[in-house]
C-alpha cells in the first residue's frame, strides 16, 4: 500500500509557497483517500540557531494551521517530529551507510555550508535524517518540490546501501510533483526567486496568518512588467503568471480560465481579481486557525493523539530492522 509522508519546518509563519506547494497538497491527498503522515520537522529546525520559547510558539501555530487547512488529526497522522525518537535513531543507522563524499556534495549542502565558518555536522546530516524521517514509516511516497528531487535520490541511495547490508527490504520513497506549479511559488518582490520564509522583505510573502487588507496590499504592491494586459507565460512574464498561478490555485481554476477573466483588465485591476480569491480561500483558515490558538489544548490533545500513533507504526518498522541489525533487545 502507499503511504505518503512529509514534514513541515516550524521556522515562522507560513506563506503562500509553503500553503500551496506543501500543506495544500496534503489535503488534496488526503482527499484521494491517500494515508498520510505529516510531522512538524523541529528537529530539522535545529540546524540553525533557534530560541526555545520561539521554537515552542512556532510549533503550535504550525500545527493550528495545518489543522485549519485540513490537514485534521481524524484524516491523518499529525504530530511534532521531536515526540517520535525514533527518526534520530534510525538516523544514526543510516548515517552509518552514508559517506562523507556523499552527503558533502549535496548542493544544497554546500550552499547552506558556505555561510559558517565551523560547519555544524547537523547540517550534514540533515538529508539521512530527511530519509529517516519517511523510512520510519516505510513511507513510499514523499510531496515535494523539483529542488528537493536530490534528496530523494539520496534517500534512495541509503536505501540501496541498507537493504544490502543488512538484507533488509525498505521501500524507497518516490517523489509525487504536482503539475500545477504550485512548487514554485515566487517571491511578490522579486519574481526571479522562489518565496521564501526567510527573505528579509516581509512584503515579498503572503502570510497565511495576514489580515485582508494586508493580504491586498502585498497583492496591490506585487512586481509584475510593463505589459498592461495579463497572459499566462510563466517564462518570459514570470511577475504576472505568478499571479495567475496564484488565481488558479486559490480559485480552483485553469491559467486559460484565469486569463480569460482577466480579459480587459490591466495588470492592476488583475491583482484586485487575485487578492479577492486569496481572501476568499484564506479568510476561513486563518478564522479556524484563530479558534483552535484561542484554546490550545485541542491543540496539544490532537498532537499527542498523532505522536502515538506514529510512534506505533515507527516501532514496528523498528523492531523489524534491529532483529536485521542485531541491535534488539537480548
Ligand atoms: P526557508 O526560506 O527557511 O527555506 P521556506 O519558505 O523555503 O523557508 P521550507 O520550510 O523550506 O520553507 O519549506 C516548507 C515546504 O514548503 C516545503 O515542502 C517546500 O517545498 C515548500 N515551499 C517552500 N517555498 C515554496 C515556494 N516558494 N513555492 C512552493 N512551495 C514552497
Ligand atoms: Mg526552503
Amino acid at each position: 500500500p502507499r503511504r505518503v509522508v512529509t514534514g513541515v519546518q516550524p521556522t515562522g509563519a507560513l506563506h503562500i509557497g509553503n500553503y500551496f506547494g506543501a500543506v495544500r497538497r496534503c489535503v488534496r491527498l488526503l482527499d484521494q483517500g491517500e494515508d498520510l503522515t505529516v510531522f512538524i520537522a523541529d528537529l530539522h529546525s535545529l540546524t540553525v540557531r533557534q530560541d526555545a520559547s520561539v521554537l515552542q510558539r512556532n510549533t503550535l501555530e504550525l500545527a493550528a494551521y495545518l489543522i485549519a487547512s485540513g490537514l485534521e488529526p481524524a484524516r491523518c497522522v499529525v504530530f511534532q517530529q521531536s515526540a517520535v525518537p525514533r527518526h534520530a535513531e534510525l538516523c544514526w543507522a543510516l548515517a552509518c551507510v552514508a559517506t562523507l563524499a556523499r552527503l558533502s556534495h549535496l548542493p544544497q549542502y554546500k550552499e547552506k555550508a558556505k555561510l559558517y565558518k565551523e560547519v555544524p555536522v547537523g547540517l550534514l546530516l540533515y538529508p539521512v535524517l530527511q530519509a529517516a524521517d519517511v523510512l520510519v514509516y516505510g513511507g513510499t511516497h514523499v510531496p515535494v518540490g523539483r529542488d528537493q528531487l536530490q534528496h530523494l535520490q539520496l534517500a534512495a541511495q541509503l536505501v540501496r546501501s541498507f537493504n544490502h547490508r543488512y538484507g533488509a527490504a525498505l521501500p524507497a520513497p518516490q517523489p509525487l510533483l504536482p503539475d500545477d506549479g504550485s512548487d514554485r511559488i515566487l517571491s511578490l518582490r522579486d519574481p526571479t526567486k522562489k518565496m521564501s520564509k526567510s527573505d528579509t522583505d516581509p512584503k515579498s510573502r503572503v502570510l497565511l496568518s495576514d489580515p485582508d487588507d494586508v493580504i491586498e496590499l502585498k497583492i496591490r504592491k506585487a512586481v509584475t512588467d510593463f505589459t498592461p494586459h495579463v497572459t499566462y507565460d510563466p517564462e518570459s512574464r514570470p511577475g504576472v503568471s505568478n499571479l495567475v498561478r496564484l488565481h488558479c490555485l486559490a480559485a480552483d481554476i485553469l491559467p486559460e480560465e484565469a486569463v480569460e477573466e482577466a480579459d480587459g483588465l490591466n495588470t492592476a485591476q488583475y491583482k484586485a481579481v487575485v487578492a479577492r480569491a486569496l481572501v476568499r480561500h484564506l479568510a476561513p483558515i486563518r478564522e479556524r486557525a484563530r479558534r483552535l490558538l484561542a484554546d490550545p489544548r485541542v491543540i496539544h490533545a490532537a498532537l499527542q493523539h498523532g505522536a502515538a500513533r506514529a510512534r506505533a507504526r515507527a516501532d514496528t518498522t523498528h523492531e523489524r530492522l534491529a532483529r536485521l541489525m542485531g541491535t534488539a533487545p537480548l
